[in-house]
């Protein structure tokens, strides 16, 4: 039977209409299908491949640990060098608290620990999190969907969450002495790009620390340069608590990470011991891939030339099917009147050699979030597939 049969008959999808490409090499931005068509992924699988796709020293890395060992026991048992390695680099880029790391495997499981963690060290059990904010699709992080579409189907969740709105702080009035922890994507990513404003973040801020409640900033999405910042909390001067990282923290290997200070991590140590386990979180393997690509983001300019990027991108999309382009560094949003238009900008490109999504809680927009890597000529022929594909509409 062809792949193509047995895809469709054995491995479970989650949409009905799956985008069914047979990728068998990948340069770059750039994946080839079994029939010899390129496309340019302006994607990248949702974030893992953030510095595009087969990037030599993240294989190297990968090869290189596969041939010294694999997996032995990971959660904080044994010395791991890559785990070591990966965490003690972390810790001397970021502020001064957050300094120890717990690694997992998935960005849902990141902010199950955390919402976890926050009930333990708090002893409360209220958590505040933003309306059509993303934080994972296992029962807790689902628990904080706002959207009943989402969500209804699937209930009881966790209780105990209240809702904020991001911009409007009369909402913050939700944060109060009970609640253990407010979780916060600096840039609402599923909404469709939106950037918190410092003035709330400042307001969010006090009230948290006026109620001696814990700040976790999931930063699974725009964390690791996506913004042009290596974390987006650096734009605000905000440091959170608990700072969740996924996605390309793992170099395209599945890698999370709860990070926050050695005091409050400590807690999943100790009444419970083994407060929060993972057998196979922070998988040597997976760090090494971590590793090479936090020090390969270091080494290089990518993150200086976000900017121009983001700038030449605006300036190259030109259709009159556009309502708004919202930008936040190298990660764009381009706003259509209606969710018909967007599957038709997205198929349209797809023929054009070009691969796009939309985002969870807003079918009306875009989403171009390539490989840091792209370069400005790849740029340019982007910009020209999507506006034939959009202005052939
Ligand atoms: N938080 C944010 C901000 C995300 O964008 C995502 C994934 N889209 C997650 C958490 C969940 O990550 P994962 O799919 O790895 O569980």
């Amino acid at each position: 039977m062809a792949m193509r049969n047995l895809f469709l008959k054995h491995v479970a999808q989650t949409s009905p209409a799956p985008m069914a490409l047979e990728i068998v090499s990948v340069e770059g931005i750039w994946l080839e299908d079994k029939q010899g068509k390129k496309y340019m992924d302006m994607i990248c699988g949702i974030g893992p491949s953030l510095l595009g796709h087969g990037y030599p020293p993240i294989v190297n890395a990968i090869k290189e640990q596969a041939d010294k060992y694999l997996h032995t026991l990971v959660y904080g048992e044994m010395i791991l060098s890559p785990q070591v390695q990966l965490a003690s680099k972390l810790a001397s880029i970021l502020p001064g608290n957050l300094d120890n790391v717990y690694f997992l495997s998935a960005g849902t499981e990141a902010t199950e620990t955390a919402m976890k963690l926050a009930k333990r060290h708090t002893g409360r059990y209220e958590i505040c999190a933003f309306k059509d904010s993303y934080h994972g699709s296992s029962q807790g992080a689902a628990s904080l969907m706002s959207d009943d579409y989402f969500t209804s189907a699937y209930r009881p969740l966790v209780p105990g969450i209240r809702w904020l709105i991001a911009e409007d702080e009369s909402s913050l009035d939700r944060i109060t002495e009970q609640t253990a922890a407010v979780i916060v994507e600096p840039v609402k990513a599923e909404s469709g790009i939106y950037p918190l404003s410092e003035s709330f973040l400042i307001a969010l801020q006090k009230k948290c620390k006026d109620n001696d409640v814990l700040i976790i900033f999931d930063e699974i999405q725009s964390g690791y340069g996506r913004t042009g910042y290596m974390f987006a909390f650096e734009r605000y001067g905000i440091v959170p608590d608990i700072l969740l990282l996924g996605k390309g923290f793992g170099g395209g290997m599945p890698l999370s990470a709860v990070i926050s200070s050695k005091s409050i991590l400590s807690d999943l140590s100790d009444n419970p011991v083994l407060g929060h386990i993972t057998t196979l979180g922070g998988h040597p393997v997976c760090c090494a891939a971590g590793l090479a690509a936090l020090n390969s983001i270091l080494e290089n300019t990518w993150l200086n030339e976000i900017p121009d990027k983001e700038a030449l991108f605006k300036s190259l999309l030109h259709s009159d099917h556009i309502i708004e382009i919202r930008s936040s560094g190298l990660w764009l949003a381009i706003e259509f009147k209606d969710a018909l238009t967007v599957q038709k900008v997205i198929a349209g490109a797809l023929k054009e050699g070009l691969i796009l999504d939309w985002f969870l809680f807003n079918d009306k927009s875009i989403r171009i979030a390539p490989a840091l890597v792209i370069t400005h000529d790849e740029i340019r022929l982007a910009c020209q597939k999507l506006n034939a594909a959009m202005n052939a509409l």
